[in-house]
């Protein structure tokens, strides 16, 4: 590709000149059948380019390009761009959505909460000849063929799809899925692809396989959170409990009686181990759980295994009857059927930690240790393009994801750099042994000074809950109201639509005296939000978001320890709580032009074993501050007095 012709699928005038190199980066992976991953910042147009530097070749040979985002608006995002590029040369996408927001029916809308419950109903509507929108679809043949070759002739949001098949009274979710498996793109949540059941679902319900797919994984930082919660899983007393009352409901009463024993074995475990003691969770050996059980009923593994299964059908038996009269489509003895025998599944594995926790009354929790698992199909893929502008250091995200083969480049930062402030103060810390009452009210008097300082919108984000209920107990809400700005603070546990709400009124204040924003680092606001303008013109980041060395997090630094020897602590614990602070430093600016703040109130920075973390944009602005060099730095940089 000659860099002075613009590409065939970019759909601009011209690229800037990374933009180039990064198109001709992915094309050649394509093309050679390998991965790459690459950092590009903030406002480069990753997803226009990558779309670039795939198509050509997906286009010429036949294979289908999966572009996994994490979030609704990320995945919008693609529809957009490729919607431009269809306006210059024929594309078509789908973005697949589960049938949870892409269905018609007032039943599954009204009573399933997660993809897998719609799919177990949408199942069951049609079997029992209960959807009027699937019946159209064989009535109406050739309008559903109709509106899908429309939709292949310009790729859509799901909202356009919806209204067009409310009009014709046919089930958008089969409308999407038609497109999908004939378009040149499917834009997907990347949930779909770490889970091993959703994957296997999903690959056959879009009848795809692994060799036609070329891969692409954006906001790929994170993959490593994502990829452990998607292979973990936890099952708490109370869902026990139900069970029991399901049982009595329906009749089962071996189940119940099993039910019952499981849970007394549980209460003897948990006195046991937790009782009295401080901690909040501790680890199992696999089989103490069912020791109770088998000294009770006398019953072996061969046995526990057909019963469980047993159990797993009779869960199917109780949401088809519950469908039939109405009710919520659930069954706590098929979820304990489930999880035991996922339990089971995962015993022999050193990449797994069993634990009992506190959580919800009690919990028994399935860790998984390593993420990469979930990408184990990767090699069978053409190629699997993974970006961010967060990836530093790369060669670890290819480590830790296992990824083979990688063409690895980083390319640089956009914020001109006198637009970027980066100061460090030189003498606060969140260190667990320098915490203290005193510490907060000083931490405090750099907060209000820089939130009165910077103009607008401030966003402060804590290493932890636990901090910021410090900065709480030591006046920073009151402090902070002398400023004259609004303060929001995020809480743990709002509802998505509740903390939307709250983040759409702070940036809406940016429009008048300013806001500032309470949260913590890994959080949803200090992460894949975007703020514009003066919606966020400083970043305040208290403390470095490590993690509490609790029985996981120390199983994780061992298991990777073991996997990659002398790196152990540095992957399973250094790492993730700098990218998360580099993730909430990236707030503030989302183009070229912006001009931020961002001020770190921990000292351990400027250490050279964490600077070499950051990402070079930060790292050659970076300047150590006592409060009032901070004070005159800010005033300076903003004009402000
Ligand atoms: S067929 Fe479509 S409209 Fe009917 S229940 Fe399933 S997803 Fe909903």
């Amino acid at each position: 590709m000659s860099e002075s012709r613009t590409p065939e699928y970019f759909p601009y005038e011209e690229p800037r000149p990374h933009q180039s190199e990064f198109i001709k980066l992915v094309s050649e992976a394509v093309k050679n059948g390998e991965n790459a991953i690459i950092e590009a910042p903030t406002g480069f147009g990753k997803t226009v380019s990558v779309l670039a530097g795939v198509l050509p070749y997906a286009k010429e040979m036949g294979y289908k390009v999966l572009y996994l985002a994490r979030t609704h608006k990320q995945m919008d995002r693609v529809i957009e761009e490729l919607k431009a590029i269809n306006r210059k040369v024929q594309v078509s996408g789908a973005e697949m959505r589960s049938r949870k927001e892409l269905c018609l029916h007032n039943y599954l809308v009204e009573y399933t909460s997660d993809a897998y419950t719609a799919m177990v109903v949408c199942k069951n509507l049609r079997k029992m000849g209960k959807c009027i929108y699937f019946e159209n679809e064989k009535k109406k043949k050739s309008e559903f063929e109709g509106v899908v070759n429309f939709f292949l002739q310009e790729p859509s949001f799901p909202s356009e799809i919806i209204d067009y098949a409310k009009t014709l009274e046919l089930c958008p979710y089969d409308i999407t899925r038609q497109v999908a498996f004939k378009s040149d793109v499917i834009v997907a949540s990347y949930l779909y692809m770490l889970n091993p059941s959703i994957r296997e679902n999903f690959m056959t319900y879009l009848d795809l396989d692994y060799s036609d797919l070329i891969v692409v994984f954006d906001e790929a930082h994170n993959l490593p959170d994502q990829s452990i919660s998607a292979l973990s899983d936890r099952l708490s007393i109370h869902t026990i409990n139900r069970g029991i009352k399901e049982a009595d409901e329906y009749r089962e009463n071996e189940i119940a009686n099993f039910l019952s024993i499981l849970g007394r074995g549980l209460e003897i475990l948990y006195s046991e181990k937790l009782g009295d003691r401080e901690v909040k969770e501790v680890p199992l050996m696999p089989h103490e759980i069912f020791s109770h059980l088998v000294n009770v009923l006398n019953i072996d593994g061969r046995y526990l295994i057909r019963f469980l299964n047993e159990m797993v059908a009779v869960g199917d038996s109780i949401r088809e009857d519950r469908i039939e009269k109405g009710k919520t489509p659930r069954s706590y003895i098929g979820r304990v059927g489930e999880f035991l025998l996922n339990w089971l599944s995962t015993v022999e594995r050193e990449d797994y930690l069993f634990l009992m926790s506190r959580e919800r009354g009690m919990s028994l929790e399935i860790v998984a240790l390593d993420p990469s698992k979930a990408l184990d199909w990767i090699e069978k893929v053409q190629s699997a393009i993974f970006m961010s502008g967060t990836l530093t250091p790369l060669q670890a995200f290819r480590d830790v994801m296992g990824i083979p083969s990688a063409k690895l480049k980083k390319f640089p930062r956009m914020v001109k750099k006198e637009n970027a402030q980066i100061l460090v103060a030189k003498d606060v810390s969140t260190r667990g042994d320098e915490r203290s009452l005193q510490a907060y009210k000083r931490m405090v008097e750099y907060i209000v000074e820089a939130t009165k300082s910077i103009p607008k919108n401030v966003g402060v984000f804590a290493a932890s809950y636990e901090v910021l209920q410090g900065l709480l107990s030591a006046n920073l809400q009151v402090k902070l109201e002398e400023t004259g700005k609004a303060i929001f603070i995020e809480k743990q546990g709002a509802s998505s639509k509740e903390n939307d709400a709250m983040i759409a009124s702070f940036k809406a204040h940016s429009k008048g005296r300013g806001a500032v924003l309470l949260g913590v680092m890994g959080g949803r606001n200090s992460e894949g939000q975007d703020y514009s303008g003066d919606e966020m013109n400083g970043v305040i980041l208290v403390g470095i978001p490590y993690a509490r060395p609790t029985p996981r997090v120390q199983a994780q630094i061992r298991y990777f320890e073991r996997k990659f020897p002398g790196k152990g602590r540095y992957y399973g614990y250094y790492l993730p709580a700098h990218r998360k602070l580099v993730q909430a430093a990236g707030r503030v600016h989302r183009s070229a032009e912006e001009r931020g703040s961002i001020i770190v109130l921990d000292y351990r920075l400027l250490w050279s074993t964490i600077r070499k973390d950051l990402p070079d944009w930060m790292k050659e602005s970076l300047r150590p501050v006592d409060l009032p060099r901070m004070r005159l730095y800010l005033r300076r940089f903003w004009g402000t007095h």
